[in-house]
């Protein structure tokens, strides 16, 4: 199986001021696309080549799974953005959400925390397990909460490649631009 890079659901300088057109075009255009090109050559007359991704990222190892969980992770991220986004999740999600963090607000304090104190590079995650109850995680590098046994629902990727055109060293700043972007009929669609 050949994996393609999707095309963006919205232009690339339309996300701005939160992530510049420059940002994206490196980060989706360079970045990503040399992960799904990496993935494609190393996945080839292994076990893993008529898998579905996920599975790839749930058990390979070194290489393959650094390339296939990056691959998957930026899709996962930049299809979490819309021009028109922000404000607040609404539904069994925003419900979930006051359950087990408080309140929208505090749960945006400790993702953002969460994203700020990871030391390196990585992604910080909302994820939910098979009761949908909702955990907030670190992962490093590649790491995604997949291989835990976890349902994905929202990422925010920690690189330093994802905010440093734009923010420099300020990735809390990077962080928090973030919540006006925010496409929360899609990340409630996950939940
Ligand atoms: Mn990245």
């Amino acid at each position: 199986m050949t994996y393609t890079q999707p095309q963006l659901p919205y232009p690339s300088d339309s996300l701005a001021p939160a992530i510049s057109q420059e940002t994206i075009d490196f980060h989706y255009g360079k970045h990503e696309k040399a992960y799904i090109d990496n993935l494609n050559k190393l996945i080839k007359d292994t076990e893993f080549d008529n898998e579905d991704l996920e599975e790839v990222i749930r058990r390979a190892e070194g290489p393959l799974f650094n390339n296939a969980s990056q691959a998957w992770n930026h899709i996962f991220y930049f299809f979490s953005f819309s021009p028109d986004g922000g404000g607040e999740p609404s539904g069994e999600l925003a419900d979930a959400i006051r359950r087990d963090f408080g309140s929208f607000d505090n749960f945006k304090e400790e993702f953002e925390k969460a994203g700020v104190s990871l030391f390196g590079s990585g992604w910080v995650w909302l994820s939910r397990d098979q009761d949908g109850k909702l955990f907030i995680t670190q992962e490093p590098n590649a790491g995604n909460p997949l291989r835990k046994g976890l349902t994905p629902i929202l990422t925010f990727d920690v690189w330093e490649h994802a905010y440093y055109l734009d923010y420099q060293n300020r990735r809390a700043d990077a962080l928090k631009s973030l919540w006006d972007i925010i496409d929360w009929d899609m990340v409630e669609s996950r939940y």
